[in-house]
């Protein structure tokens, strides 16, 4: 099922559950603006190419749209939509005074050089500038974007509006006003998650058995976390594969060696698995931390992990989760599993804004007590309603949003 079908269907099963005034549920089927742009960049060949690229703002009722902008070759306007709706109701879980949004361009960030990123990301910039901006709408990073990508987004607006504007972008390298912790959030806040479902399970971080798909940003920071506190890290892999180790990867060599442009295939004393068998991995917690639409129907019944934590955005189907419902595997959603950087992001531009910046530590308290609080209620809701997870945070989310649509009032 196409990813925004899929997303819209959950949508529909967790409106069916909402008392929610009339309008409100049309409304939010439908996101606020969609721009699509044609992005012609000089390759280094000399040769002229022609991307497109997106941004969707999926509502603003809370305050500026927020999220993440992601280079792939499966990028287009259903997908970014998709992705738009979801930091809606992130933000809004999560207490943010944030509405949602979503971009991203189609192409192959693996075979174009830095400087041909670096054109694509300012062309990009400047065809999407009256729609960005600190008040606006605030781009991140998500997939195959990162800090640099973030400081030639900033520096562009910034060139083009005539002054330094630090608050239009956040996941940026420090000196140019990004946070101390930005990096690492969202991988940090799936540790901090991982640590609330091994105390549902009775269990300890130290000895704790998880498979984690997805050795990126997120990925490879939840891994080195969990690694640290002495879980065993039985399985990871990337778009390339998988490797296993029943009694543990050691992920920072591992992240050591990846750093070395070497493939996770060659690292030592390992089995190679496919990314196929490393979802069905007998362990405590599985970390589906790659891309949606990983868990679906054709192998929830086989997952043998008895927790997951998304760090992806939708990497289980609506009725993958139905599966692991009956088969009573939890299911820490992606907008809780996955809040940390945006949270952090959060904390950037609030820092940004004031021209005040944090400690770390500080930073580090703050997220960990935001999520583990909302945790909780997520969790509370989803044993008093008895639904899953999934659907208390979507409703917690959505609920927040129709209430400040009612008071705010249909315009004109
Ligand atoms: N791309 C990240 C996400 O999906 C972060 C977005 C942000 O920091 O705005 O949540």
């Amino acid at each position: 099922m196409p990813f925004l079908k899929s997303v819209l269907k959950q949508y529909d099963l967790v409106i069916d559950k909402l008392e929610l005034p009339d309008g409100v549920r049309e409304r939010l089927r439908h996101p606020k603006r969609s721009l699509v742009v044609s992005i012609p960049i000089e390759m280094d060949s000399g040769a002229i190419k022609v991307y497109k690229g997106y941004r969707v703002q999926h509502d603003i009722t809370l305050g500026p749209s927020k999220g993440g902008i992601r280079y792939h070759p499966n990028v287009n306007l259903e997908e970014v939509t998709a992705l738009a709706m979801l930091m809606s109701w992130k933000c809004a879980l999560m207490q943010l005074p944030y509405g949602g949004a979503k971009g991203g361009v189609c192409c192959n960030p693996a075979v174009m050089t830095l400087k041909e990123k670096e054109r694509l990301t300012r062309r990009f910039t400047s065809e999407i500038i009256w729609a960005i901006g600190p008040e606006e709408d605030i781009p991140a990073p998500d997939m195959n974007t990162n800090m640099q990508t973030m400081a030639w987004m900033m520096d562009t607006y910034s060139m083009l509006k005539g002054h330094t504007s630090l608050g239009v972008v956040t996941g940026k390298p420090l000196v140019l006003g990004g946070s101390l912790g930005r990096e690492e959030g969202t991988g940090r806040g799936v540790f901090y998650m991982v640590g609330e479902a091994a105390k549902i399970m009775g269990k300890e971080l130290k000895g704790l058995t998880v498979a984690v798909q997805g050795f990126g940003n997120v990925g490879s920071t939840a891994a080195r976390l969990l690694f640290e506190q002495g879980s065993n890290v039985t399985a990871v892999s990337n778009s390339k594969g998988g490797i296993y180790n029943k009694n543990g990867i050691d992920i920072e060599s591992l992240i050591q060696h990846v750093s070395e442009n070497k493939a996770i295939a060659d690292f030592p004393n390992v089995e190679i698995i496919t990314n196929e068998e490393l979802l069905t991995i007998d362990c405590d917690v599985l970390i589906p931390a790659s891309i949606e639409g990983q868990i679906t129907r054709y192998n929830a019944d086989k997952v043998k992990a008895r927790m997951i934590v998304e760090g992806a955005n939708g990497p289980t189907t609506p009725e993958a989760d139905r599966i692991l419902c009956d088969r009573g595997v939890s299911v820490i959603p992606d907008i809780l599993a996955n809040s940390g950087g945006v949270v952090i992001s959060y904390f950037e531009w609030v820092q940004d804004l004031q021209f005040y910046f944090w400690k770390e530590n500080e930073i580090q308290q703050r997220l960990k007590a935001i999520m583990t609080d909302i945790f909780s209620s997520v969790l509370s809701m989803s044993q008093e309603k008895k639904i899953d997870m999934r659907m208390a945070a979507w409703i917690l989310g959505i609920s927040r949003i129709s209430e400040a649509q009612e008071l705010r009032g249909l315009y004109p």
